[in-house]
């Protein structure tokens, strides 16, 4: 113990040292104190998602004038994309980015961080997170893995789909076959649809041969990139399933803490950065891919039937219910994030929605 706090005195020490001696460009010049690895759950430079983790070590890197360099590895490139957590757990990386939805095994509360089926809104969840107590729940949990976990990214509102037939009726979801992952994939079970779990890469051609009928992923400018309007023509909204997913880095927290805490003020802010950077970066580029769709593309562009929507709305309350009734720290988390969105809506309510409303008379 006194060993490891002498360590964290003088690597602070010495950050200090350097900090005083080199300012400005000459600190890129500088040998970099620490040499972490960020290892990630996307392909390599995956659009938003995995160019955004890029961006945050950059980031990182440029703000601590080359004290913290930062290598990022795409999805198996250095360990598997679902053995992130692990690995940084570990301390084999000492930072990780992804979703905490993907570790569900280890503590079904995690999927609560990422998002909740018509749940809260980037705008809404960035409220709990940093101000309604949300970011010290999801640090509680994590820190049975030795991580401190961040938000670092959303998606917003996401898209519910593409169809290769219409969806008019709760009945056109019985039987339906459709990739979608997580607690959406639960409620479409419930209302007797196959959800069906595949990697990003097989998405295009299960829809395009049949294998599979529907198939969710994010929003108009990821999903036109794999062109799933080839496959389905469809586009169905809102994202009922994926409201405003948080995208997080988790660090390792040996690692942390002995970063002096210049170094750690640092990451943390990048962090924050990179969460409102992501938002901006999805809401320009689905803006944009949304109207290139609609007029090139010619996708046929429909809301969910209201009567659907409530079906989905009823059972996504049943499968949260389930999960709160078997494993007491879910039932904590969703009490807070619960709490805080029962207000957001009727803040939202008169403030955005009303807004946007009035915009359209
Ligand atoms: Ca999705």
């Amino acid at each position: 113990m006194i060993k490891r706090r002498d360590f964290i005195k003088k690597t602070g020490m010495g950050a200090l040292a350097v900090g005083s001696m080199v300012t400005g460009a000459e600190a890129f010049a500088a040998k970099p104190e620490f040499k972490w690895k960020m290892v990630t759950t996307w392909p390599k430079n995956f659009p938003v998602l995995g160019t955004n983790a890029n961006y945050l070590a950059k980031t990182i890197e440029q703000m601590s004038g080359g004290r913290i360099r930062i290598k990022v590895y795409g999805a198996n490139e250095f360990v598997p994309a679902f053995e992130a957590f692990d690995a940084v757990s570990r301390g084999t990386a000492q930072m990780g980015h992804g979703a905490a939805y993907y570790w569900k095994g280890k503590s079904e509360a995690a999927q609560f961080f990422t998002a909740i089926p018509f749940g809260m809104t980037a705008q809404e969840v960035n409220g709990w997170l940093y101000y309604g107590g949300g970011i010290a729940l999801w640090e509680e949990l994590y820190d049975r893995f030795n991580l401190i976990p961040t938000a670092a990214g959303n998606t917003g509102v996401q898209m519910a789909g593409w169809f290769r037939k219409e969806i008019n009726s709760v009945d056109d979801l019985k039987g339906l076959k459709m990739r979608i992952p997580g607690l959406g994939g639960e409620v479409l079970k419930r209302a007797g649809g196959t959800p069906v779990s595949l990697p990003g890469g097989e998405i295009f051609t299960s829809l395009q041969s049949g294998a599979i009928d529907a198939t969710e992923w994010v929003g108009p400018y990821n999903d036109m990139a794999f062109g799933l309007y080839k496959a389905a023509k469809n586009y169905y909204y809102p994202g009922w399933h994926e409201p405003g997913s948080t995208l997080e880095t988790f660090i390792n927290k040996d690692a942390f803490v002995q970063l002096p805490s210049d170094l750690q003020a640092i990451v943390k802010h990048a962090c924050k950065d990179a969460n409102m950077d992501m938002i901006s970066e999805f809401t320009a580029k689905n803006n944009m891919a949304l109207g290139t769709l609609v007029n090139k593309h010619k996708v046929v562009l429909k809301p969910l039937p209201d009567d659907v929507l409530k079906k989905l709305h009823g059972l996504s309350h049943t499968v949260v219910q389930e999960i709160i009734d078997r494993d007491s720290f879910s039932k904590k988390v969703y009490a807070s994030y619960n709490g805080f969105q029962q207000q957001a809506m009727r803040w939202s309510e008169v403030s955005e929605y009303a807004f946007m409303r009035a915009r359209l008379l």
